[in-house]
């Protein structure tokens, strides 16, 4: 199926490594011009090269903190008319709400909340002109069904929904479309950072917490960083304009409920 956004331009987030890098190069094999970023320039570099080999798309890779005013400004000077934004970033540590004051909370919402509104204000408007966008946040299934150990993630990340769920509504007729993409299990870093934490609170080996885990999902297995990308690149598709302000779990049936 042809997606209808060859010739478009993208911004992906956090897209050095897991699922942002997935995002990039499903939009990237569909000919959406990527620029990506992540903090650490030899990744990002060495990710762009990939795509780039994969897909013959044009990436641009940009090191930079989005969590921050002057690197989403640095990643607005690499690509400053997108016609599809992914937010995405690492997410918050985990650990108990007791030991959390009020500096790591605002940093959490920092990361997970603002850092996404800042962007979708920054773009939405260059969208709306142009009548046609597409933004996709990569929130969590934390805010469907709460992680205990991620009350930082669980908070910010709802907050981010909320706002979604209102904004998307102001710009649906333009055919600028706003979703959220809740991902289960996916094999990341960060999945296998989240399971060795569980598995030293749990005091048991990293394997059978893995193990555990993995038992939990209907599909019997994790996500792979690729699987989550096509999920991405369909509702940054033409056929996609439909779809919108709606919150989208990719779990492998891990969910138990109906709805
Ligand atoms: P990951 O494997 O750790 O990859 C994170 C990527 O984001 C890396 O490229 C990292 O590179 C980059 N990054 C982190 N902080 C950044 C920042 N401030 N500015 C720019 N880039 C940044 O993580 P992941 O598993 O793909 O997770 C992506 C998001 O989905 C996270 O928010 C995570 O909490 C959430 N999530 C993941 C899962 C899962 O199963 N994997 C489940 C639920 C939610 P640098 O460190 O070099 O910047």
């Amino acid at each position: 199926m042809d997606l209808g956004i060859a010739g478009r331009k993208a911004i992906v987030g956090g897209a050095s490594a897991g699922l942002g890098k997935g995002c990039a190069m499903a939009l990237a094999r569909e000919g959406v011009e990527v620029t990506i970023v992540a903090r650490t320039a030899a990744n990002i570099e060495a990710a762009a090269e990939e795509i780039r080999a994969a897909t013959g798309s044009r990436v641009t890779a940009v090191a930079a903190d989005i969590t921050t005013d002057e690197g989403r400004a640095a990643v607005l000077r690499a690509c400053s008319k997108p016609d599809i934004v992914v937010n995405n970033s690492g997410g918050p540590p985990s650990g108990n709400f007791r030991d959390w004051d009020r500096e790591t909370w605002v940093k959490a919402l920092n990361g997970n909340m603002l850092s996404a509104i800042f962007m979708i204000k920054d773009t939405v408007d260059g969208m709306i002109a142009r009548k046609f966008g597409r933004i996709v946040n990569i929130t969590s299934s934390a805010v469907k069904a709460p992680i205990p150990i991620l009350g930082l993630s669980n908070g910010a990340r709802s907050g981010l929904t909320g706002f979604v769920a209102g904004v998307a509504r102001e710009v649906a007729k333009h055919n600028v479309t706003i979703n959220n993409l809740l991902p289960g299990d996916f094999d990341t870093e960060r999945h296998q950072s989240n399971t060795r934490a569980m598995a030293k609170l749990q005091n048991r080996t990293y394997e059978e917490v893995r193990a555990s885990r993995i038992a939990q999902v209907a599909a019997g297995r994790f996500g792979t960083p690729i699987e989550f990308g096509q999920y991405c690149a369909y509702l940054c598709s033409a056929q996609a304009s439909f779809i919108t302000a709606q919150n989208l779990l990719i779990d492998g049936g891990k969910y138990p409920g109906t709805f």
